[in-house]
């Protein structure tokens, strides 16, 4: 029969090679993830950390009792801290913005303005502190332009494609609604189409109640320019879909523009999709995509439940981060809503990390917490400063991202990380302080992936 040290010095040696396995199974998921200091540090982590419990195990030396209790209690102790919920993990509530978005005022609709044309004189009359910082990015090159930082032909005319083919797309976001309306029971219908649009290619859908200040004031882009918006439905529902991990890695570069075109257009067509089908049931829907949104849509994905909105803006996602696009349909189709997440996980995660304001390569991330901005407590990027920049880069940038500590992919490995970050606050400064140490503060943009290097 085993006495009593030798189960500890078993137990001890049995820990030490878990640690050894679990260190080497994620350099090897590293490495295929192309993060290739995270894997070097994976591989000596797999050596060193288990070497204290095996030698203590093998060996007989003054004091051992001591040092084996010590070992035990880290072992305990980070336990603990990944379960239990130390820290902030108050629920909270989220608070409504007062203040509607002018679409007139968002970047894109800045950029389309003509200089010289009555749009353009009306626009600067009535907002004259924006003219100086949109001059500054009148004189760069533009979005996808030769003579940009990132210019390159090959990426450049593909995400132009994909544009050019949602742009095409633009005018179909409404029509014809059916006029035999087929009888719906809501909790089936919601069923239906969140299953049937993850065949589609979206990996979440929630749904919910349209709010007025889901939708901007006044239309800022093509024929809905100075147009008020009006609500129209009583139900949005939001789709994301991701971004691939590797063509987010290489931002700023072009094949981040790349897979943002893509993603707009992949987002787009789900919805295109879903918005007929609603209309061929005989309910009226509208489809919102790039280019054509009438929609905020990281607030309408935020209340339908699909994630809360970070230090960058963006909707955070659970197992993406911010490495999706969004896209919304609205209806008066008969809808069972989601609840939104309420997760304080996120927001204390990004007041402890603020990793997206170290890189942003323009400082148009705030390094401060959350302020009340039309309403509602949040954090609020400098549009002029990030579209400057992307101007001058030819791309959308991305850097943001990229390094976002949730924009890991979704596997194994990093959600045993974030069911900690879910957990307790303790968690979320060891795992952020682990990120810095296994992926880099600040950590270089990743070529592109090579089937496109040229
Ligand atoms: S990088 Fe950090 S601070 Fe920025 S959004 Fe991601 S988690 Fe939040
Ligand atoms: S996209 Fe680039 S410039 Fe804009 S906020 Fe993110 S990191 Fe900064």
């Amino acid at each position: 029969m085993l006495s009593q040290t030798d189960m500890m010095n078993s137990l001890l040696f049995l820990f030490g090679v878990l640690f050894a396995l679990a260190f080497v199974y994620a350099a090897f998921i590293s490495l295929r993830e192309k993060e290739t200091r995270a894997a070097r540090k994976f591989l000596l982590s797999a050596v060193l950390l288990p070497l204290p419990f095996v030698l203590t195990a093998v060996f007989s030396f003054p004091f051992k009792g001591v040092v084996l209790a010590i070992l035990m209690l880290a072992v305990i102790l980070t336990l603990c801290i990944y379960f239990l919920p130390f820290g902030k993990n108050k629920s909270y509530r989220q608070v409504i913005p007062v203040q509607r978005i002018d679409e007139r005022d968002t970047m894109f609709s800045r950029n389309e303005l003509v200089p010289g044309s009555a749009r353009f004189r009306d626009y600067y009359r009535r907002n004259p502190e924006k003219k100086p910082l949109d001059d500054a990015f009148r004189k760069n090159p533009g979005l996808l332009q030769e003579g940009t930082t990132q210019y390159n032909p090959f990426y450049f005319a593909s995400a132009d494609a994909s544009f050019e083919t949602i742009a095409a797309l633009r005018d179909v976001v409404d029509g014809t609604v059916s006029n035999k309306q087929i009888p719906v029971d809501a909790g089936k219908i919601s069923r239906y189409i969140k299953n049937w649009s993850k065949k589609l290619g979206a990996v979440d859908c929630g749904m919910t109640t349209l709010k007025d200040y889901h939708l901007y004031s006044v239309g800022g882009r093509a024929a809905r320019y100075d147009k008020p918006i009006e609500k129209q439905h009583e139900f949005a529902i939001a789709f994301t879909v991701e971004m691939d991990h590797e063509m987010v890695k290489s931002a700023p570069a072009g094949t981040m523009v790349m897979e943002s075109g893509q993603q707009y257009l992949e987002s787009g067509r789900i919805a295109l999709q879903v918005a007929r089908f609603i209309r061929n049931l005989g309910y009226e829907a509208r489809a919102h995509i790039d280019g054509n949104y009438q929609v905020v849509c990281p607030l309408v994905a935020r209340d339908a439940g699909l994630g809360e909105i970070g230090r960058m803006g963006l909707l955070m996602t659970p197992k993406l981060g911010p490495r999706v696009r969004i896209s919304v349909v609205t209806t008066n189709l008969p809808l069972v809503v989601d609840e939104p997440l309420h997760d304080y996980s996120f927001i204390d995660f990004c007041v402890q990390c603020k990793k997206c304001a170290d890189v942003c390569p323009s400082r148009a991330i705030s390094f401060e917490d959350r302020e009340v901005i039309g309403g509602a407590l949040r954090w609020q990027i400098n549009q002029e400063s990030c579209f400057t920049y992307w101007t001058k880069a030819g791309t959308d940038c991305g850097r943001c991202i990229s390094v976002c500590p949730y924009s890991h992919p979704d596997n194994a490995m990093h959600n045993l990380v974030r069911t900690g970050i879910r957990n307790s606050s303790a968690f979320r400064t060891l795992a952020l302080k682990m990120d810095d140490l296994f992926y880099g503060r600040k950590p270089v943009p990743a070529k592109p992936p090579e089937y496109l290097q040229q």
